[in-house]
């Protein structure tokens, strides 16, 4: 159901179950609140007749008027930022330049969390996940941006705005979203692949092929794509198997292309992957009847969700799952955004952090026309 189709009239506020991103699992909340109850418990309840008013109509100098000052001044933004990821982060960073008051949520952990190291950033090649977000944060500490170790829960049209339930029961007025929640990497249920994700099993080249560059490679072949990935990756290994596991059909013509490129095919079905130590995570990939193929590393591209936040919005998605936006970065609900790998399987560190710019770029280039357009109505 969609924001817009819940509707004012529909009291119910769904809680979010928090099981964003395989990262981590929040202990569902099966409670409901109605919207009497969770604003009455935040204290905007207070002002809960006159914010529907001033969302509708928002102008800088409502901001400061008594009304809104009644609904808790400090839970009004111009824009909530759900994600601290590199797309969140960058959109954060943009808004705040451009004097934009923000809140910026995130329940963490990173998509990247496995991993030791960033690659393939400029500037950034070869730094932790973590010093990556706390540089980050600190460059948005000049600005009129908040950021907040929360999950968002739940958000609602209000007016022309929104409300945003947080964790815990908060309540904050927005004029804008945008959502940089990124995607959740579906485990399958082969035995060491979870343990290994990330540390032998890698999902691009690009971040991970050099440190282990002309090793034994494997690709977990879900799809015809993935069988012709085999080949590409030859550029940085060249003891190459293809694993289908029977699940794609190889037409004669692409098993010679793949002889020709020296990549060895392996259509048996694997049982486990075995753990190594220390340098070799993975020793070896082990088939149903016993064969041991050793390999050092797995390219693999799992399936991926939305998080249950956003799948729970009803937006607009592509036929693989994506969000579809606007050259300006909007859902198909006006007013929220989107920006980073939850739009795209084109999936980088440095194309959600530019992705997050030209979405925050877009959202304020709106919201400016629309304040500008408001204050001249008078
Ligand atoms: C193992 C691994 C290694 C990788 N290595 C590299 C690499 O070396 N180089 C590279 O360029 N790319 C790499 N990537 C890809 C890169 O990590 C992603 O493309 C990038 O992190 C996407 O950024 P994002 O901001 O769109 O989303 P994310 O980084 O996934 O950030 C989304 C954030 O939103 C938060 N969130 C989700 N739901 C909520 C909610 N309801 N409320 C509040 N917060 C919420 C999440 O906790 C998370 O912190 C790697 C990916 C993986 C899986």
């Amino acid at each position: 159901m969609t924001t817009r189709a819940r509707g004012r009239e529909d009291k119910a506020w769904s809680q979010d179950d928090g099981g964003e991103t395989g990262r981590s699992e929040h202990p569902d909340d099966a409670r409901r609140w109605t919207r009497r109850e969770a604003l009455a418990l935040t204290g905007v309840g207070l002002a809960s007749a006159v914010l529907p008013l001033a969302c509708r109509h928002p102008t800088e100098t409502r901001r400061t008027d008594d009304m809104e000052a009644k609904a808790m001044k400090d839970d009004v933004v111009d824009v909530v930022v759900v994600g601290g990821g590199p797309a969140g982060l960058n959109a954060a960073l943009n808004l705040g330049r451009a004097r934009r008051k923000v809140l910026l949520c995130d329940s963490g952990p990173p998509r990247n969390a496995a991993a030791v190291e960033v690659h393939g950033f400029v500037t950034r090649d070869g730094i932790p996940p973590k010093e990556f977000r706390r540089i980050a944060r600190e460059q948005l500490r000049p600005y009129d941006v908040e950021v907040r170790d929360v999950r968002v829960m739940g958000i609602e049209r209000e007016g022309s705005g929104f409300c945003v339930t947080l964790e815990g029961d908060r309540v904050v007025v927005a004029r804008r979203v945008l959502l940089a929640t990124g995607m959740v990497d579906v485990m399958p249920d082969l035995p060491g692949y979870r343990e290994l994700w990330g540390k032998a099993i890698f999902q691009c080249p690009y971040c991970h092929g050099w440190e282990v560059r002309d090793r034994p490679w494997g690709v977990l072949a879900t799809n015809e794509m993935l069988v012709d990935f085999g080949i590409v990756l030859t550029s940085w290994s060249r003891d190459m198997v293809v694993f289908t596991q029977g699940a794609v059909t190889v037409s004669a013509e692409k098993r010679a292309q793949l002889e020709r490129a020296g990549v060895r095919l392996e259509e048996r079905r694997i049982r486990r992957l075995v753990a190594g130590s220390g340098e070799h995570p993975l020793e070896a990939v082990e088939l149903e009847d016993g064969t041991l193929i050793r390999r050092d590393v797995l390219f693999a591209r799992p399936p991926q969700r939305q998080v249950p936040l956003v799948a729970r919005l009803g937006l607009a998605t592509d036929e693989q799952g994506y969000l579809k936006v606007s050259p300006q970065g909007e859902t198909s609900i006006p007013g929220i955004y989107a920006a980073g790998d939850l739009t795209t399987p084109m999936q980088a560190a440095v194309m959600s952090a530019a992705a997050g710019a030209l979405t925050a770029g877009g959202l304020n280039h709106g919201l400016t026309l629309e304040l500008a357009g408001a204050a001249h109505r008078g």
